[in-house]
């Protein structure tokens, strides 16, 4: 039985499933008007662990996740470099993809584009302004919240004290300054598409509720997004749902926030600008290790120092890898389990993890497991004990489980490189760094990650 906390119920419970064996889940994906930042990668990695897990755990899983390629932003961006809003979101959904690719998040099984949907939704809005569950002001059409008789559940309060909270603009036409647009007017030099009530584009919220179950279907059991979406987004989201008669979502998880400091405290410290940026700096997978190492609810610190921890642990896991020769068991494959052997301590590891991740997929704990399974199968090798080995391959698999993967097994390495990296021990070994340092960039510009470790040069493919 996997347990999860469900924003909705605000507890810890049992993921229902609508269809045995069968987890259909929805993440709400990125606006493509720039690179993705860091909170991206951490709602991609969370939600791609769950998955991966799920997966492991003999359950089928859909996963769909879309992309917003139509909204504010990327018009404006499309007017300041002068170019198509289709070329805006086009480019930056490339960078996306690129960014998943390096991170190790696996492809959806659906990606839903909004520009793809907006006849559905226009129905829905046609629908809402029948029973005036929606009406028109000047700019657009708006939803009316109070229509939806327990608004405000994931935001956890009830829409009085929402609407006290919430800000209230003086030429506001609204009927409540929670109601939310659904449809904003064409305007010249905007995209828009035809619709009986007027021609316009889509707003943000409407977008996944079709989407959403369209592809999945009603009541389908988990949709997920960092804990910045739970309002307004995905309580708006519900709202339309609600106002449809649709039974929506059975689960709602939200991940916790990622916190990068101060802007002048970044700059100082050479932050991160961006994921991409990250992932052209640091080990690719030193990210999903950080996320890994903190429960994924709880705000989690970026930096330079939390990622050169979380590449030192790395190296752990590596060198565990190079001694037991293990390879690879991450990437696209999610048969890792199938093929795997359990008995005795490895059995007890599995079960020590599974019961960890199964219960609102406490990585932190399951990671310190397989940290003290490190250990064990180092001293057990130490020892020349044979059950060393099985122990080590296990830890592999259950990283592999969760995305990580281990690096063991060199590359093929040519016959130039060899001679590079021979050369390189060879002006270490008189230490002439200079020279060190230059074979280094030379190795770097042939393709290969160089690694200092105490049997000299390592190079491998990034
Ligand atoms: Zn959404």
């Amino acid at each position: 039985m996997i347990r999860l906390f469900d924003t909705a119920s605000g507890e810890v419970r049992e993921l229902t499933l609508r269809d045995a064996g069968q987890v259909s889940m929805y993440v709400c994906g990125p606006t493509v008007y720039d690179l993705p930042h860091l909170g991206h990668g951490r709602f991609t990695l969370v939600w791609d662990v769950a998955r991966r897990w799920f997966t492991f755990q003999g359950l089928n899983v859909r996963f769909v996740s879309n992309i917003t390629d139509i909204d504010d932003n990327i018009i404006n961006r499309a007017l300041r470099e002068n170019t198509t809003e289709e070329g805006v979101a086009a480019h930056y959904e490339d960078q996306w993809w690129q960014a998943m690719a390096a991170i190790g998040v696996a492809r959806p099984n659906d990606v839903p584009h909004a520009t793809q949907y907006v006849e559905q939704m226009v129905e829905l809005i046609s629908d809402f302004l029948a029973k005036d569950i929606a009406y028109p002001i000047s700019d657009g059409i708006y939803f009316d919240v109070s229509k939806v008789a327990d608004y405000g559940l994931l935001a956890g309060q009830p829409l009085e004290s929402l609407r006290a909270g919430a800000r209230i603009e003086t030429s506001d036409e609204k009927r409540s300054p929670l109601d939310f647009a659904l449809w904003k007017n064409a305007k010249d030099n905007e995209p828009s598409w035809p619709a009986p009530f007027g021609a316009g584009r889509p707003g943000w919220h409407t977008e996944c509720v079709v989407m959403s179950l369209g592809l999945l279907g009603e009541g389908f059991d988990l949709h997920c997004g960092g804990l910045d979406l739970k309002f307004p987004h995905h309580e708006n989201e519900r709202a339309q749902a609600v106002a449809a008669g649709r039974d929506f979502a059975q689960h709602w998880g939200h991940n916790g926030w990622v916190m990068v400091g101060d802007q002048k405290m970044s700059k100082s410290l050479g932050n991160f600008t961006s994921l991409t940026d990250l992932l052209e700096k640091t080990d690719q997978r030193a990210y999903r290790l950080l996320v890994l190492r903190s429960h994924y609810r709880s705000p989690i610190e970026v930096s330079p120092t939390t990622i050169a921890d979380a590449e030192a642990a790395l190296k752990r896991l590596d060198a565990l890898a190079r001694r037991f020769n293990l390879t690879e068991r991450a990437g696209e494959n999610f048969e890792v389990a199938s093929d795997h052997q359990w008995s005795g301590a490895t059995q007890e590891l599995l079960e020590k993890v599974s019961a960890r991740l199964d219960d609102d997929l406490d990585t932190p704990l399951a990671v310190s497991r397989l940290f003290e399974a490190v250990s064990a199968a180092n001293a057990l090798a130490d020892e020349n004990d044979p059950s060393a080995q099985a122990l080590a391959e296990a830890v592999a698999v259950l990283f592999g489980a969760m995305g990580l993967a281990l690096r063991g097994t060199a590359d093929e390495v040519d016959e130039a490189t060899l001679q590079l990296i021979k050369y390189r021990d060879q002006v270490r070994s008189e230490k002439n760094w200079a020279e060190s340092d230059r074979l280094r960039d030379e190795l770097a510009a042939m393709g290969w990650v160089v690694e200092d470790t105490p049997q000299g040069t390592v190079v491998r493919k990034p």
